[in-house]
């Protein structure tokens, strides 16, 4: 390039030649945290493109559909694993979508996120549970497709999580004895842009929490959780732990998640999520009120940090699986919030899978 550049300049002589004029021209390709941002437009905007994907319907599989064709364009080979379950005495089919790319060493990190949404009857579309898991998965497959990272990366889309983690569990029960040991460590993120704080969470310590199958393969082991911690320390949301609260030790979390088979077969998990645990609500400090703004209330006290009259009032801070899990919503209430969030944490995995220090 250099020298077709100098050859360019002698040939211009006298007329000039300016290198910057044209490599202003250039294009300038958008960051991954931008793409991102498109690829969550496109799945969780029913404006500009599918919305609402409730578990079970046409939606969730269009939804499918789009993920397995975003991958294929970037050359990916998608393995698409269909897979039924019973919901309420009724026989259900989905599928997960799942591409590898091959690192330095066959050890596996699994990140994984789900695609189906709930909700839709309070006009939720999905777009931070989990519209925004998925598009930072996408995007993060699309940066990093053709480079060679220490570890082989596996991403995998799930369906059917809303009733019942059906597509997570699905995918761990196909996993043989070997694919299980290569499992280095599994990623999920649900519902990672919205909520007030980011945090991360490793699995409980206790396993009674998790009800296993074979409850002395369960791993609690932290060192996922801590490595994100760390990495995203150096971003423009550093993570945060949630502090302990009645059942749950600080940093610690449920099995209510895609990231719990994993945690049963002895797997090392994080969990990202955006929510906000300073919160006393419904039932306590536990997660589900996502945010302090007043719109998601009918009445908060910063006070007691908590809804003025917890008996009368029915509105506690909650965004998913509720009207104000909408992008339109989202800019409206925190105008820079989720691209600043879902920036964020496609940055975040990014440096984690470069660098894993696992
Ligand atoms: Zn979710």
């Amino acid at each position: 390039m250099r020298k077709t550049l100098v050859a360019l300049c002698l040939s211009a002589l006298l007329a000039g030649c300016n290198t910057s004029s044209n490599e202003s021209q250039a294009p300038i390709a958008p960051t991954p945290a931008e793409q991102a941002l498109e690829y969550l437009t496109q799945l969780g905007s029913s404006a500009e493109g599918i919305g609402a994907r409730p578990t079970g319907s046409a939606a969730e599989t269009r939804a499918a559909d789009w993920i397995q064709d975003k991958l294929g364009g970037w050359g990916y080979e998608v393995t698409r694993q269909p897979f039924s379950y019973q919901r309420r005495g009724e026989d259900k089919s989905s599928q997960n979508l799942i591409v590898e790319l091959r690192g330095q060493s066959d050890r596996v990190i699994l990140l994984g996120a789900h695609y189906d949404s709930t909700g839709e009857d309070e006009g939720s579309e999905g777009a931070t549970d989990n519209g925004a898991g998925v598009a930072a998965l996408l995007a993060v497959a699309e940066a990093l497709q053709g480079q060679s990272l220490p570890h082989t990366v596996r991403f995998a889309f799930f369906g059917a999580e809303e009733n019942g983690l059906n597509g997570s569990k699905a995918y761990a029960a196909s996993l043989d004895e070997a694919a299980i040991d290569a499992l280095l460590a599994m990623v999920n993120y649900d519902t990672i842009a919205g909520g007030d704080i980011v945090y991360v969470h490793s699995a409980h310590s206790d396993e009674a929490e998790y009800g296993c199958a074979d409850p002395a393969r369960y791993s609690h082991d932290p060192r996922v959780r801590d490595r994100l911690l760390a990495i995203s320390r150096q971003s423009t949301t550093p993570f945060a732990i949630h502090p302990s609260y009645a059942g749950y030790p600080e940093g610690e979390t449920g099995s209510w998640s895609d990231h719990a088979p994993f945690a049963c077969l002895g797997v090392p998990i994080a969990y990202v999520e955006a929510t906000n645990f300073t919160i006393n609500g419904q039932d306590g400090y536990d997660g589900y009120s996502q945010s302090t703004h007043p719109a998601l209330w009918d009445c908060y006290d910063d006070t007691t940090k908590s809804a003025c009259d917890r008996d009368s009032e029915s509105q506690w801070g909650k965004i998913w699986h509720t009207g104000h899990d909408r992008l339109d919503k989202m800019a409206e209430l925190f105008p820079g919030r989720i691209e600043q969030q879902l920036g964020a944490n496609t940055e975040i995995l990014i440096r984690f899978l470069r660098e894993p220090g696992l």
